[in-house]
């Protein structure tokens, strides 16, 4: 043990930060005598964070509802269903995020099952952004309860390290949202992802750049942040299934099996990811909107234009990879005044079939005015990330046919083009509305 190191502490329940000469734990806080300590060489010089919601949905579940907070709670559920999010006590009986309803519920037959609530859980992953906004501009969010933070540069504006500025952030979220959250500090992204998963729930762990190597040698090679299911079941065909064994891979025999990633991977091994924190500026909404040739006042011709619309605009959900919580049909009158209309929905989509009923559910009452139109549309806002929505597979029997349907078809019209397949009502209603939407 190198004595003339400095190695960093920091007081997770006073805020207090100092240096000692040994990392030895326990210490206690000179201030408080809190034993909450963190005590890391690298502490005060780490910019990059992953910070991630714990047990998100269940959390808020028990926040609202404090009868449930020594329940075993799980979010989703439906005979048919799969665990979206189950809190720390439904985890101690073995349940686990994505096993099926069933399964769950055997393992823990105690647990109170709470149908998922998106729009409300939106509405709060939206109140812990801003949050984090608060320390830096550099948010990446991954999903709807985690995101990188890079705080570089920001210790003139904090008066303190990022160590020190995210401690405060996690008890401030935790007083004003009433969740928790755990953090991960490292010099890198992928490094602080692997980090926030190691001290759960209200965590707080440090992997530093010195120490990087050596702490992934013995990690399976799942844990790196981005190596993807296929190129996982390259990697153990090949042998790789260690950290310490990619690291010590030669590139050009790991090119033959990775392609041009190899490079990136092996690094990543060894604990260098140069990814920067990029903030999306995420579009709000996503719509698409038509201008007919002639006005139109009747339902069948409107609702014709609306069904090519929500084709249109599921299909760039899908390949953004987006599904929208709320649902908004816009049209114009002949004597340009706009009327909106929205529906937000408890499980975010990215289909067209739920988007045109909730579109035609919408369009219906419009329809009975007798009112001429020049303008139809049909968007989405609240948007998430459709890799986070494991709810999807919570939709009854009926949705689930259709969202078969639907793939197929999408499937048949990547192959063979859009036209290939269109519904009776728009063969019979093709001349309605210029081909021409605009999209948003
Ligand atoms: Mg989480």
């Amino acid at each position: 043990m190198d004595d003339a190191k400095s190695f960093a502490v920091l007081c997770r329940d006073c805020g207090s930060a100092g240096f000692v000469g040994a990392p030895d734990p326990p210490y206690d806080c000179v201030v408080c005598h809190s034993r909450n300590i963190r005590c890391h060489a690298e502490l005060f010089g780490l910019t990059i964070a992953h910070i991630d919601c714990d047990a998100f949905y269940a959390s808020i579940e028990k926040r609202d509802n404090p009868d449930l907070l020594n329940k075993p709670v799980i979010v989703g559920g439906g005979d048919r269903g799969v665990v979206a999010a189950a809190c720390y006590i439904a985890r101690q009986y073995g349940v686990r995020s994505a096993m099926p309803a069933w399964q769950a519920l055997k393992r823990c037959p105690d647990a109170v099952v709470i149908k998922p609530r998106m729009a409300h859980y939106t509405k709060i992953s939206r109140q812990v952004r801003d949050h984090m906004l608060s320390l830096t501009p550099l948010v990446q969010p991954l999903s709807i309860d985690e995101a990188f933070l890079d705080l570089s540069g920001t210790q003139k504006y904090h008066k303190c390290s990022p160590a020190e500025a995210l401690i405060r952030l996690q008890k401030h979220i935790n007083a004003d949202v009433g969740i928790t959250v755990s953090i991960g500090l490292g010099p890198n992204k992928s490094l602080a992802k692997m980090a926030s998963d190691r001290d759960k729930p209200d965590g707080f762990f440090v992997i530093g750049a010195a120490e990087a190597e050596a702490w992934l040698a013995p990690q399976p090679v799942s844990v790196l942040f981005g190596i993807g299911k296929a190129t996982l079941k390259k990697l153990h065909a090949a042998g790789y299934h260690s950290c310490a064994d990619l690291g010590a891979a030669d590139e050009r025999q790991l090119t033959k099996v990775l392609g041009s990633q190899a490079g990136r991977i092996i690094a990543l091994a060894k604990g260098i990811d140069p990814r920067p924190v990029t903030p999306e500026r995420a579009a709000k909404s996503v719509s698409n909107e038509t201008t007919f040739s002639c006005d139109l006042t009747e339902f069948s011709e409107l609702e014709a234009v609306l069904e090519r619309l929500c084709g249109k605009l599921a299909k760039r959900l899908k390949s953004s990879q987006l599904t929208g919580a709320t649902v908004t049909l816009k049209l114009k009158r002949s004597d340009h005044r706009i009327i909106t209309r929205a529906h937000s929905l408890e499980t975010p989509t990215d289909k067209a079939h739920i988007l045109f009923d909730i579109g035609r559910r919408l369009l219906v009452p419009e329809t009975q005015k007798f009112i001429p139109y020049r303008l139809l549309g049909i968007g989405v806002s609240h948007l998430n990330q459709a890799s986070s929505s494991l709810f999807l597979d919570l939709n009854d029997e009926v949705n689930d046919k259709r969202n078969r349907l639907e793939a197929a078809m999408d499937h048949l019209q990547g192959k063979l083009g859009d036209r290939i397949i269109q519904s009776g009502r728009q063969f019979s209603r093709h001349r309605t509305g210029t081909q021409n939407d605009d999209t948003a």
